[in-house]
């Protein structure tokens, strides 16, 4: 059958309204906070190494493109990861994550939240969830400048750099909501956890 622009509207508005179902769940779920203990050490480092790799490698691409055009851009891009990762710590601190003291498959690389998370600086800080939404949306929006910043410049080039630049990020996220975060201790409390969960729960329910 071929899917025609009524039959994929159709299935785009069944699939939020089967990711909005699930946030309702999701939402009281999130008032337990206990990692997963089966998952550490984390199993699937090698995966990791196979995502990330490549992603830091596109980073540092992309930095240097940046300074090439002007070095206060590359500054500013480079803020962007590095506020992620001072974000995130206090969210790693939070949720009590145990790769804190390990291997830690963090998203887009960003592994330093991790030891900055064990700084005494974060430990002493005083544990909220309204402080831990406020930090995970700042590192939310560092992560999404990360991504956009170079947008702007990428497509003074052409058009096709940008739409290149875009698919290899949106295969990156799938493959490691997809492959990664399934495997995390703290899926069930971390934004990204529940998002992959949300996305697995409603595509296999499809296939
Ligand atoms: S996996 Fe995520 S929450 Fe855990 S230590 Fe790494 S960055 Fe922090
Ligand atoms: S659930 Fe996913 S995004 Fe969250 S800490 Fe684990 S691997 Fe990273």
């Amino acid at each position: 059958m071929i899917l025609g622009p009524n039959n994929f509207i159709a299935c785009f508005i069944r699939f939020i309204k089967k990711m909005k179902n699930f946030r309702e769940v999701e939402l009281r779920m999130n008032d337990i906070i206990t990692p997963d203990r089966s998952c550490i050490p984390y199993s699937k480092k090698n995966v990791y190494l196979l995502l990330t790799i490549p992603l830091m490698l596109l980073i540092l691409a992309l930095t240097v493109f940046l300074f090439l055009i002007n070095p206060i851009l590359s500054i500013i891009y480079l803020s962007f990861w590095i506020g992620a990762n001072i974000f995130q710590s206090y969210c790693c601190e939070f949720q009590e994550c145990p790769y804190t003291e390990g291997f830690c498959p963090a998203v887009a690389g960003i592994i330093p939240a991790s030891r900055i998370a064990r700084l005494p600086v974060i430990r002493n800080m005083k544990k909220s969830k309204s402080r831990f939404e406020v930090f995970a949306t700042f590192g939310s929006l560092c992560l999404l400048g990360l991504i956009i910043f170079p947008l702007f410049f990428l497509i003074e080039l052409d058009v096709i750099y940008p739409l290149g630049y875009f698919i290899l990020i949106l295969f990156y996220a799938f493959l490691f909501l997809w492959n990664i975060c399934p495997v995390c201790a703290i899926r069930k409390t971390c934004p990204g956890g529940l998002f992959s969960t949300r996305l697995r729960s409603v595509l296999l329910d499809r296939i």
